[in-house]
Order: structure tokens, then C-alpha cells, then sequence
């Protein structure tokens, strides 16, 4: 059983074997359980629901954990693995977050969803 992984028209950029996270709005992939097995997808638009025939499988992964809580408080760390390189810098991450998700306060909610890249 995996779960899908979405990035919106941007690579994977850790190589297989490394570990890096990415960082969602909201707590949905806090309750995802360590251990999930994840299909890395890149799609060329935002969609909810099942993959289409245009999304690109470019891999598989596997949940090591996850930190929620304010944005504004993510760990230097973690935004140090995110797995997109270009957002390794907070300001970055935050113009990619707004892009993605609309406005995003310090105080907003999110996910750090840490994982192994396994192929
Ligand atoms: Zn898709």
C-alpha cells in the first residue's frame, strides 16, 4: 500500500539512499504512519485524488518520521534536507509555500514529513 507523494511540477532532487523531507501546509501527513511507503510523483498540476496518466512516477520512498508545528519554528535541520534544493533557505521555502498554498504565517501549521528515498 503506498501513498502518493506530490510535487507540483519539481523534481526529486535527493538521490536514492539519502534521506530529506518536505514540508506541507496543514497536519494531514503527521497522521500518515512511520513506515508508509510512498510513491515520489511529480504532476504537472495540483490535483487531489489519484494520479493521471501525465504524472511521473520518479520513485519510491518510505516514511522516518515527522515533525509538526509552526511554520515559523521549522528546525534548521530539517529545512536543511528539504528535499526540493532550491528551498533550502527559508525565504525561498516560504515564496514556494505561498506559490503552493496561498498566504503562509509563521503562526500557520505544518508538516515536516521526513523520508527515505528508496529508488
Ligand atoms: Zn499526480
Amino acid at each position: 500500500m503506498y501513498e502518493s507523494l506530490k510535487n507540483i511540477d519539481h523534481s526529486f532532487d535527493i538521490a536514492v539512499g539519502d534521506v530529506g523531507c518536505t514540508i506541507r501546509k496543514g497536519d494531514h501527513w503527521s497522521t500518515i504512519p512511520v513506515g508508509t511507503d510512498l510513491l515520489l510523483m511529480n504532476c504537472s498540476v495540483g490535483h487531489r485524488g489519484p494520479c493521471a496518466a501525465d504524472c511521473i512516477n520518479e520513485g519510491t520512498g518510505r516514511i522516518l518520521g515527522h515533525w509538526k508545528g509552526e511554520f515559523g519554528k521549522l528546525p534548521p535541520a530539517l529545512l536543511g534536507i528539504e528535499h526540493n534544493v532550491s528551498a533550502r533557505n527559508f525565504d525561498v521555502l516560504r515564496e514556494m509555500m505561498r506559490v503552493g498554498y496561498g498566504d503562509i504565517a509563521d503562526g500557520d501549521i505544518i508538516t515536516a514529513l521526513v523520508y527515505v528515498r528508496n529508488s
